[in-house]
């Protein structure tokens, strides 16, 4: 018997430089994908505009999270471009009871400390066409103030760096191309073998019984 127990959850990990274009891949994933859960993280940053509490972070403190990681309360946490930024162990749990799978957007980092606890977790890069390009974008989304936007754009090097961790990259110049590759690996890691098994061999006791 296998001491991991591969099934047909997904755990699948989306990281990227900022502004490369994570989060509206990983919006068009929620959106062909409802059961793969999106995993709301904890941070320390104020909220943009258009961000909901509870909907894309759970607003918090910084008291508040420290205290998250003196209870171990996370799977993995880091501190990025400045402020706090944590999974809780309630995320995974929650996907794990109501959905086939749990999608994760979170830096090289968490990448890192979740493929270390869960080494079936799939990780996937999302990479821009150029460092221009990036920088294009995060300034056209125009959510972070001209010294944030120069701090993630020094980072993103140092993001890039961290490429051997994960499975697979995506280079996303034309978005409908980005997309069609990373639909393409939600398909092609869901027919793995691996996670295939007990569905073949529900078959073969099928045919058995009819000997
Ligand atoms: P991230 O979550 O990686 O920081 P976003 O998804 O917020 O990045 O994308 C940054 C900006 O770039 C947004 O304004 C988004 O609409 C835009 N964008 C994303 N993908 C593309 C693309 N392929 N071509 C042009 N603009 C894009
Ligand atoms: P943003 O502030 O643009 O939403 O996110 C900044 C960076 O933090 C992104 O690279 C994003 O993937 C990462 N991030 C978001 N949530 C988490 C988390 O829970 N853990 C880690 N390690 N990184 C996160």
């Amino acid at each position: 018997m296998a001491t991991t127990p591969i099934d047909d959850f997904l755990l699948l990990i989306i990281s990227s430089p900022s502004g490369a274009g994570k989060t509206t891949l990983c919006n068009r994933l929620r959106g062909e994908f409802p059961e793969l859960r999106f995993s709301v993280s904890h941070t320390t940053r104020a909220p943009r505009p258009t961000e909901v509490n509870g909907r894309e972070y759970h607003f918090v403190d910084e008291a508040y999270f420290k205290e998250m990681v003196r209870i171990d309360a996370f799977a993995e946490w880091a501190r990025v471009h400045n402020h706090y930024y944590g999974t809780s162990l309630q995320e995974i749990d929650l996907a794990r009871t109501k959905a086939r799978g749990v999608l994760f957007d979170i830096d090289h980092q968490g990448a890192r400390q979740i493929k270390a606890k869960l080494p079936e977790a799939v990780g996937v890069f999302i990479l821009p066409p150029s460092l221009q390009e990036l920088e294009r974008r995060l300034r056209g989304r125009g959510t972070e103030d001209e010294q944030a936007t120069v701090r993630r754009l020094q980072n993103a090097k140092g993001e890039i760096e961290h490429y051997g961790i994960f499975d697979y990259v995506i280079v996303n110049d034309d978005v409908e191309q980005a997309y069609g590759k990373l639909r393409g690996i939600v398909f092609a890691e869901r027919s793995r073998r691996a996670r295939k098994a007990a569905l073949c061999e529900a078959l073969l006791l099928e045919s058995r019984d009819k000997v």
